[in-house]
């Protein structure tokens, strides 16, 4: 067969080769041990925290060398493209501060090594697929829908393995003037790879591949011998193919993608090789697991588990570099211990590397990111808390923003409350959250919820509240403050001190921590609350007299 020919038989309108095409997409001129990354999602418009996982990796390992990290939209399968995808991959990243350099934007494309949409890039492709014709390593294939489920059904009967490969692969050995008749009958056809993988040897006799994946080591598979589609019959390629163009003419040092790609691996490699390029460097990162209902590992879920989506996360106003935090304790086993050595440093000023990340699977928990989120707020000053929160509500509950502009100032100590000294209290974790754990001190979201200690009647409660109301003074400091509690405490039967109440119990009603939580039950709605002394000078006069005198009225 002239496969020259052939080629220009299915491809009369492609007149470049790959090679005009190296001259178009040069190297890239960026200092020794740059890494150039990208992210490649199908654009469903549904961006999870797998994506973010990796959009992390690959950032991290492009700027961390002075490289480059860029976005491509693999739209090669319309059926799965949703209006506002870009906007939606862009935003969400944005929001958890990862940005690219180049590539696929919300403004259209910047990159010299574009279009970054692979269905703009057709004719790439099929310079790509034309020169595999002629050399004889690729071959259309004309075996309908129907033909095809028959060859599955015949490889199930005889429990062979299923795909198209040696005797199978019928369209390999058609003649140039069969394929010249059906292409004038305008029979469909796609393009497939001519494998060179051995098909009539035992498992064990395979060829094999060894690849070093910078998180999993070497691995060795067996070679590719299916002969899988490279050009669909509209003219687009498969991913396998589309990748394979991609990452080489985009100049991509390391490709960072979902294990679930590991067993493509081999025909990946057998296609970097026909064409002649140097395959990148592979990082396929663990799944994401969580402990499910079961109390046994198992894959994040969109279907199970919210959390699964980024939105999750915006909406309850998680702060954006406490998840990155999060994510870099997941992803490098030793950043923690980091991090306890630099406690101020700056994420990005910690070493990450591919080597270090787990290749079993990769445990996410909710709790142990609340928890991250409470360490990295603590050290975030009011201010910019603030200025999150009112950002969130912007976004998210548009009903709170006045309150939080009406009290500006006092906002940010509220914020602040109990957070100075060398325990400050960690209450804070996300925006909602946050709503929750301050709104007492907006009125309308004030409401009295606690129930009195036990050791409290309602009519002691209400002695307390009045004698306090009688002795407070606005200008107290907190001392003196206190000091009035514990003598309310003791006129009324409570022991100033919790432990002259626990040496004997039978002497008092209970203690001066009943008596100043019925006072916080006044002022907060709640047992439980930051330094209620605080809380007051934050209220002010007017408002605590109020909140006191309005108990006092129930
Ligand atoms: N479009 C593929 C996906 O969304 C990309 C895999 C890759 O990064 O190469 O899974």
């Amino acid at each position: 067969m002239d496969y020259r020919k052939l080629a220009d038989l299915l491809f009369p309108h492609i007149t470049k080769t790959p090679q005009d095409y190296e001259a178009v997409y040069p190297p890239r001129q960026l200092p020794e041990g740059a890494r150039v990354t990208r992210l490649a999602p199908s654009p469903t418009g549904f961006i999870h925290l797998g994506n973010l996982y990796s959009a992390f990796v690959d950032e991290r390992l492009a700027h961390q060398s002075g490289g480059i990290f860029f976005l491509r939209i693999e739209d090669t399968d319309d059926k799965r493209f949703v209006e506002g995808a870009v906007e939606t991959i862009v935003g969400s990243l944005d929001y958890f501060g990862i940005e690219f350099d180049e590539g696929a934007s919300v403004e259209g494309e910047s990159g010299e090594y574009g279009p970054y949409h692979q269905s703009r890039r057709a004719e790439l492709y099929q310079a790509c697929v034309k020169q595999l014709v002629q050399q004889g390593h690729a071959y259309p294939c004309f075996l309908t829908e129907e033909e095809l489920s028959e060859i599955r059904a015949k490889q199930e009967a005889e429990k062979q393995n299923p795909g198209i490969y040696g005797r199978w692969a019928v369209s390999r050995s058609l003649s140039y003037e069969e394929i010249e008749e059906k292409l004038k009958q305008g029979v469909p056809y796609v393009v497939r790879l001519k494998s060179s993988g051995k098909t009539d040897v035992p498992a064990e006799e395979m060829d094999t591949i060894t690849v070093s994946d910078a998180i999993r080591g070497e691995i060795t598979m067996p070679a590719n011998n299916m002969d899988i589609v490279i050009l669909k019959a509209t003219g687009i390629p498969t991913y396998h193919f589309a990748h394979v163009v991609d990452d080489h003419y985009m100049r991509t040092t390391h490709v960072v993608r979902g294990e679930e790609w590991l067993s493509s691996l081999p025909v990946h490699i057998e296609l970097f090789g026909l064409m002649g390029w140097q395959p990148p460097v592979y990082c396929h990162t663990a799944h994401l697991m969580k402990i499910g209902e079961e109390g046994t590992k198992r894959k994040l879920s969109k279907r199970k588990d919210p959390e699964l989506s980024l939105d999750y996360y915006r909406r309850d106003g998680y702060y954006p570099p406490a998840v990155r935090e999060y994510l870099m304790t997941l992803l490098n086993s030793n950043f923690e211990e980091w991090r306890i050595a630099n406690p101020e440093e700056s994420l990005d000023a910690f070493a990450f590397s591919t080597e270090k990340m787990s290749n079993s699977g990769a445990l996410f928990d909710l709790d142990k990111l609340r928890d991250v989120c409470k360490d990295v707020l603590v050290r975030v000053p009011a201010s910019e808390l603030a200025a999150f929160l009112k950002k969130w509500a912007g976004e998210f509950r548009p009903e709170l923003l006045p309150l939080f502009e009406e009290q500006e100032e006092q906002l940010e100590k509220i914020l602040d409350l109990g957070r100075s000294g060398n325990k400050p209290r960690k209450d804070l974790v996300y925006a909602e959250q946050i709503f929750e754990f301050i709104r007492y001190f907006f009125d309308d979201y004030f409401v009295i919820e606690g129930e009195l200690p036990e050791n409290v009647s309602a009519e002691d409660a209400s002695q307390i509240l009045q004698r306090y109301l009688a002795t407070y003074d606005h200008s107290d400091d907190q001392s003196t403050w206190f000091e009035k509690i514990r003598t309310i405490a003791s006129d009324l039967g409570y022991a100033a001190k919790p432990k002259d109440y626990r040496k004997n119990p039978d002497q008092y009603k209970g203690h001066v921590g009943d008596v100043s939580t019925v006072i916080r039950i006044a002022v907060t709605g709640r047992t439980q609350s930051p330094d209620v002394w605080e809380i007051q000078q934050i209220l002010g006069e007017e408002r605590t007299r109020e909140r006191i005198k309005s108990y006092l009225e129930r």
